[in-house]
């Protein structure tokens, strides 16, 4: 049998805005067991992932789409990928304890497109329309923004205001960005302010899966199904021309994939726990014989 090998991102596991969001909803459920006896609730999942989701569910963190089953004193987590505007003043009024575990680069996002709007700008967010960070993001900028997630869309970019603000979701592709970015700039708006929102950690990772990608034969990409950067990431593994699979968890790695691969790479999307990266490298290695590196 030929040697084989394993590679793994240098950048794997949770991103530091996933890691906090995580713990501060587990200290917000310690502090429910030992002290506060307070619900602990999150509208939506405070992470795309299924396996983290399981476990703080299991310690008792709710997840719910509606502020009308949350009772006054609860508390409310504001998930990593932040929450519309309309919602946070909902909560407010219904005196629930907020805790914010927005991504501190989200919020930053967020800022931007509200000074914006204040500045009379039309604000455009490239991204994903039903992404709840864009979702959210959008309820920030105001009523006269656009969501566009292509270069097609971007050409076909009609506005009555002459002053463009243009942000993106954080794990967009930075080189779609600057196309979409150089074709709004054609347009002839009177200002055009253009900001690199973007997430550093993202485009790092993405730089080195497509390293890695590009040498192995097959390239396992870990995360949650509703991962945004976990999708672009297969993506662009994929365009490198490696196999690409798209995979959960370790259950998912089927022995046929590996037959005559002898390079395989592996990177996770930001939401991803380390412990799930290390059962599927677990997995492979038991399915084949190989050298991690
Ligand atoms: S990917 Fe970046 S923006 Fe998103 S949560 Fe992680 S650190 Fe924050």
């Amino acid at each position: 049998m030929p040697k084989r090998e394993i590679k793994i991102s240098k950048i794997c596991g949770f991103c530091f805005g996933v890691q906090r969001a995580v713990e501060l909803t587990s200290k917000a459920l310690g502090n429910k067991r030992e002290a506060s006896k307070r619900n602990v609730w999150s509208l939506g999942e405070i992470i795309h992932n299924p396996q983290v989701i399981k476990k703080l569910k299991k310690r008792g963190l709710s997840v719910t789409k509606s502020l009308n089953v949350i009772n006054p004193g609860d508390i409310l987590i504001i998930r990593s990928h932040g929450e519309k505007i309309e919602k946070i003043e909902e909560a407010k009024k219904k005196k629930l304890k907020i805790i914010d575990a927005t991504c501190p680069l989200v919020k930053n996002v967020q800022q931007i497109a509200v000074g914006l709007k204040n500045e009379g700008f039309a604000v455009v967010i490239v991204g994903d329309k039903k992404h709840p960070e864009v979702v959210a993001l959008r309820s920030f900028a105001g009523k006269n923004t656009k969501v566009i997630s292509s270069l097609s869309e971007a050409k076909k970019l009609k506005l009555k205001k002459k002053k463009i603000g243009l942000i993106a979701q954080t794990t967009q592709s930075l080189s779609d960005y600057k196309k979409i970015a150089s074709s709004i700039a054609g347009l002839g708006y009177k200002q055009l302010h253009i900001f690199n929102t973007i997430c550093e950690t993202t485009v790092i990772r993405q730089k080195l899966a497509v390293e890695i990608a590009g040498k192995v034969d097959i390239m396992f990409v870990i995360g949650g199904a509703q991962s945004a950067n976990t999708q672009r990431l297969a993506q662009i593994c994929f365009a490198t021309g490696t196999a690409t699979k798209k995979i959960e968890d370790a259950s998912q790695v089927k022995k046929q994939w590996l037959s005559g691969k002898s390079k395989i790479g592996i990177t996770s999307g930001t939401s991803t726990p380390g412990w799930v990266v290390e059962k599927v490298v677990k997995s492979i290695k038991s399915k084949t014989t190989l050298r991690v590196r």
